[in-house]
């Protein structure tokens, strides 16, 4: 888990005072919905955060509109990142709860510019439970829609 875990209430979160320009940022654009800024921490260069303009702490709290603005900013920014870094790769990553990886509790996604050997690593321990185990996950699922 994150050492450090941004909840602050709505308003008062990094990424709300970034977005009433209350702390400075790069910023890359905006629109009704959405900001896009660099990344304090750049992982890699080019490394941009795509959060909504209202709080919504996770993916279950902002709006399928929202939802969509996020998604569509972060495809602008990363052709964007593209033409201007050129990197070989790309990956786009959300998190939701500090279980998940999230460290400031505002629904952002990272575009994260990828190349040969930057030393990003998600460990992934795949399993291949049958295809019986599959068709009860998906029956749980298909009930909770
Ligand atoms: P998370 O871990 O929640 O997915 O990502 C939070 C990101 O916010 C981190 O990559 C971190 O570097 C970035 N961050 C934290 N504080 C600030 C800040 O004050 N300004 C900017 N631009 N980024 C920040
Ligand atoms: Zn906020």
């Amino acid at each position: 888990m994150p050492m450090f875990v941004d909840t602050s209430p709505p308003g008062e979160c990094i990424f709300c005072r970034l977005a009433a320009r209350q702390i400075p940022a790069a910023l890359v654009c905006e629109d009704e919905l959405t900001l896009a800024f660099m990344d304090i921490g750049q992982v890699t260069p080019g490394h941009v955060l795509v959060a909504t303009r209202r709080h919504a702490a996770t993916l279950a709290d902002v709006t399928p509109e929202e939802a969509a603005a996020v998604m569509q900013t972060a495809r602008r920014v990363a052709l964007a990142v593209q033409t201007a870094f050129d990197p070989a790769g790309l990956t786009l990553l959300q998190a939701n709860g500090a279980v998940g990886g999230q460290t400031v509790g505002h629904f952002h996604m990272h575009v994260v510019p990828r190349h040969e050997g930057d030393g990003i690593a998600l460990s992934w321990p795949r399993k291949e439970p049958g295809a019986q185990v599959l068709q009860d996950y998906a029956a749980r699922l298909r009930a909770a829609l």
